[in-house]
């Protein structure tokens, strides 16, 4: 093969390019310059902010070029074992700020363009926030892959190039209405497609058995109609190394069968209908969190980025090995919950069909590398598909999940002979009118290890959700709490909290966040007090400014800023939430002279567009805030906003300036959370309940720095199979009594005033999350919070103590502990000098 250059090292082409790689503010800029002129087609005088936005973005990719290189033939020529990281979700933010972070020329990217006239936070607000995700999982994926780079694991992210996101949410007249995602219409700096890497996927149908004269069987999978995929990669830098990995996201392309030859206008309508219908694939992310949508598009998406991904996986192995023996040795696959669990039977297929292995040594392979990651105890968002569907999309995968489940219960059989009850429970199929495929199971039969992703949670996959499974392989289970990056969750989002510390205990924390303990010392240091304090006061100031821009008042900086921002679900209570807030108003209102702490309730997150409650709930808090944000008795002691459009890069401004966390699930709920990790990362102290990592963040910052109240799961799971009824807690509550008259006479409605009937009679009738039993001590422990407040030394203690003891939710412990536990990886340091 003829090569570009001469020999084709990295060193060589880099050499001679010090604006694509260089380091100095001369380099950088000359870069810049460069690229508007080139890349953009303008000169500094006619260039937007977006043009500068994306000559800076070309700049700073230039500089991860060689990085990413190297990495690949680094990872490629030692054999490294590499984790392979399927998710439905990434939802990585932008890109710009962590980038010139990780690469360490933050400062000078923004002296330089100084220099110019420009400001370089003016510029960051020119990218589009990627939202390929819809909330903590698919965040938590997007943390896994920095952290991965950062401790310089080899790593491929792998899932789907969305067309549109996460919708973009409006809120008109107090409800939340959608509109489409459009992130990629400005371009995108940060994606490279790679043409040549394009797979076929196929669907429909029917399968055909052969006997060969040999007498052995194959199985073909005919008539079926191909889809291309073409793969978009994202290079994700690791901090301050050199190791760049890959996210490669697959995006739907019709396959030649759509150039079609047609013989009249029908043929062609129908064929070009054809072709955008295969295209659809990639179109849309579904939006329901916690929910699962058995849609059939939804399905295909599955099986196209598996089947994608699996592809890609055999391809690279087969360049660097002649044999598949050794799969398990060089790739680990982890399945992000079960969208991607279809996999298990994917790969299953490839071997069988395409590579001709045995069954039982395919099965062997496949149940080495991969690991599932549950992400849920709701029973709503457990995926199962239908099995006619099913067959008539995919009929080669059914046959072999069959197959996987034949044998699956042959074992059951051995293990508990006669206990039909047993297997029915644990089948891969559920019976039933329509039979179901359940994919839980089926990533539970192909996978090592399964884990949870909190203490609390993993108990609960043992002992509730999947008790029958545990019976059979309990050391298949074990846990992993989760971690958000400290890189975009301090350094980047906090910059004078992380100056703060740096100052005080040196930089090693952003690499290593155990090492914030060292700030305890400086614990009763008045001047850290002080300057923590000053530091949260501009952060709120920050937020202040959003607020006002958007709702038209500034909420007063003395204020306790109460935030709660993360989905909208039922289950994570933003109406109790919301109930504490009418009772703090109703008691304002009768006692006008009470001295309790002034308060800004601020909320944010989105619904699901076809989750009515929780869309109902939305119009509740803006209903209310219109109330008493208006109500001249109140003043400024209670003012409550609902920031839109709650995503990566609002959270990243909401967070630092929040000083109370409301994390208040019901007990049993959440399996983990990781938005209550990053706001005790920024100094905000924690009102919550004993669920998911809650739990374990109060552990870590002890019991007294950390508002507690409400049952625990286990009390919960009693009351509920005791009969749980609501009237007996709100008989006994008079403010809750109080507060519940309130919205069903229609007060906060008066244009509608049974409006919030449903929501009243949910809460009266079922509750089904308990707001009624929790809500007495949630209302102590938010008076608590007030008496505290007023104590500006006591509150910066505690919030100190939070700060010093948040280390253990770093995902780079997470991730060292998946690399250990699960995928067998070492790190695979990145040599730029070394020539390959
Ligand atoms: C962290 C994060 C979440 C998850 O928040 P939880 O409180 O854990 O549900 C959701 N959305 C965004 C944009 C986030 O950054």
């Amino acid at each position: 093969m003829r090569r570009p250059m001469a020999d084709g090292t990295i060193q060589e082409v880099v050499q001679n390019h010090s604006s694509r790689v260089g380091m100095t503010p001369e380099d950088l800029e000359q870069s810049v310059l460069e690229h508007l002129f080139y890349t953009c087609g303008k000169d500094l005088r006619s260039a937007t902010p977006l043009d500068v936005y994306r000559a800076i973005s070309h700049a700073t990719r230039d500089r991860l070029v060689h990085r990413w290189l190297q990495s690949k033939r680094t990872y490629f020529h030692h054999e490294a074992k590499r984790v392979c990281y399927l998710s439905a979700e990434f939802l990585i933010g932008r890109a710009l700020a962590q980038n010139l972070l990780n690469l360490g020329i933050y400062h000078l990217a923004e002296t330089s363009l100084d220099h110019r006239g420009l400001t370089l936070k003016d510029i960051l607000e020119e990218e589009l926030d990627p939202g390929l995700g819809n909330g903590g999982l698919g965040r938590l994926a997007a943390c896994f892959m920095e952290s991965l780079a950062t401790l310089q694991y080899p790593a491929y992210g792998y899932g789907i190039r969305y067309e549109f996101g996460i919708f973009d949410q409006e809120i008109a007249n107090g409800w939340q209405v959608e509109r489409g995602d459009d992130w990629l219409r400005r371009g995108n700096p940060w994606e490279v497609p790679r043409h040549e890497l394009s797979v076929g996927v196929n669907f429909y149908g029917r399968v055909e058995a052969r006997v060969h004269v040999d007498g052995t069987k194959s199985m073909h999978w005919v008539d079926t109609q191909t889809v291309i995929g073409v793969p978009y990669d994202t290079p994700i830098l690791g901090y301050q190394n050199n190791t760049v990995n890959t996210l490669r996201l697959w995006s739907a392309k019709a396959s030649k069968e759509f150039n079609f030859s047609v013989f009249n206008d029908g043929d062609y309508r129908r064929a070009v209908e054809e072709k955008a219908l295969s295209e659809s694939i990639s179109k849309v992310l579904y939006p329901n969190d916690e929910s699962a949508e058995g849609k059939e598009l939804r399905l295909k998406q599955q099986y196209f980025f598996v089947a994608c991904s699996i592809a890609d996986i055999i391809r690279r192995h087969k360049k660097r090995f002649d044999t598949l023996d050794n799969l398990p040795d060089q790739i680990a696959i982890q399945l992000n919950d079960t969208h991607p669990a279809i996999a298990v039977a994917e790969l299953m297929r490839v071997l069988i069909d395409e590579e001709s292995i045995a069954w039982e040594k395919a099965w062997e392979l496949t149940k080495a590398a991969t690991g599932f990651t549950n992400h849920t105890l709701l029973p709503e968002a457990l995926e199962k598909w239908p099995v006619p569907m099913f067959e008539r999309l995919l009929p080669r995968i059914l046959q072999i999940i069959y197959e996987i489940n034949r044998r699956f219960l042959l074992e059951v059989h051995v293990k508990w002979p006669n206990d039909d009850e047993r297997k029915r429970r644990l089948s891969i199929i559920e019976e039933g009118p329509v039979k179901h495929v359940r994919m839980a199971h089926l990533a539970v039969v192909g996978s090592h290890s399964v884990n949870g992703v909190a203490e609390l949670h993993s108990e609960l996959v043992c002992t509730q959700l999947m008790p029958d499974f545990h019976d059979m392989w309990p050391q298949r289970f074990n846990n992993k709490t989760n971690g958000v990056t400290p890189r975009r969750w301090l350094l980047q989002c906090n910059p004078d909290l992380s100056e703060a510390l740096t100052e005080r205990i040196s930089d090693g924390w952003a690499r290593d966040l155990s090492e914030l303990t060292k700030i305890l010392e400086y614990k009763d240091d008045t001047e850290f007090r002080a300057e923590v304090r000053a530091i949260k006061r501009k952060n709120k100031e920050r937020l202040a400014k959003v607020i006002e821009s958007r709702h038209g008042f500034k909420p007063n900086l003395d204020s306790i800023f109460d935030v709660q921002v993360k989905r909208l679900h039922e289950y994570k209570r933003q109406l109790l939430n919301c109930l504490h807030i009418i009772a703090l108003y109703q008691d304002m209102k009768e006692n006008p002279e009470s001295d309790r702490a002034p308060r800004t309730f601020i909320f944010g997150g989105k619904a699901a567009p076809g989750y009515m409650m929780a869309k109902l709930h939305i119009k509740l808090i803006n209903d209310v805030a219109d109330i008493i944000n208006h109500d001249p008795a109140i003043r400024d002691r209670i003012k409550v906003v609902f920031l839109s459009n709650y995503n990566v890069s609002l959270a990243e401004i909401i967070i630092p300036g929040a000083d109370i966390s409301e994390q208040i699930s019901m007990a049993g709920k959440e399996a983990s959370g990781t938005g209550n990790m990053k706001f005790a990362m920024n100094g905000a102290l924690t009102v919550g309940t004993l669920d998911g990592a809650n739990i374990e963040i109060r552990e870590e910052v002890g019991a007294e720095n950390f508002f507690l109240f409400g049952l625990k799961a286990d009390e919960v799971r009693g009351l509920k199979g005791s009969g749980y009824n609501p009237n007996h807690y709100i008989e006994r509550s008079p403010r809750l009594r109080r507060a519940l008259d309130l919205i069903a006479s229609g007060f906060f409605s008066p244009d509608d005033p049974s409006r919030f009937q449903p929501v009243v009679n949910e809460l009266r009738n079922l509750d089904t999350y308990m707001l009624c039993a929790d809500f007495d001590d949630y209302f102590r422990a938010q008076f608590e919070v007030d008496q505290c407040y007023r104590d500006p030394e006591n509150w910066t203690s505690k919030v100190i103590e939070n700060l010093g003891n948040i280390g253990k939710f770093s995902s780079d412990r997470t991730i060292e502990q998946y690399c250990k536990e699960i995928w067998n990886l070492t790190p695979c340091p990145i040599d730029l000098t070394e020539s390959f």
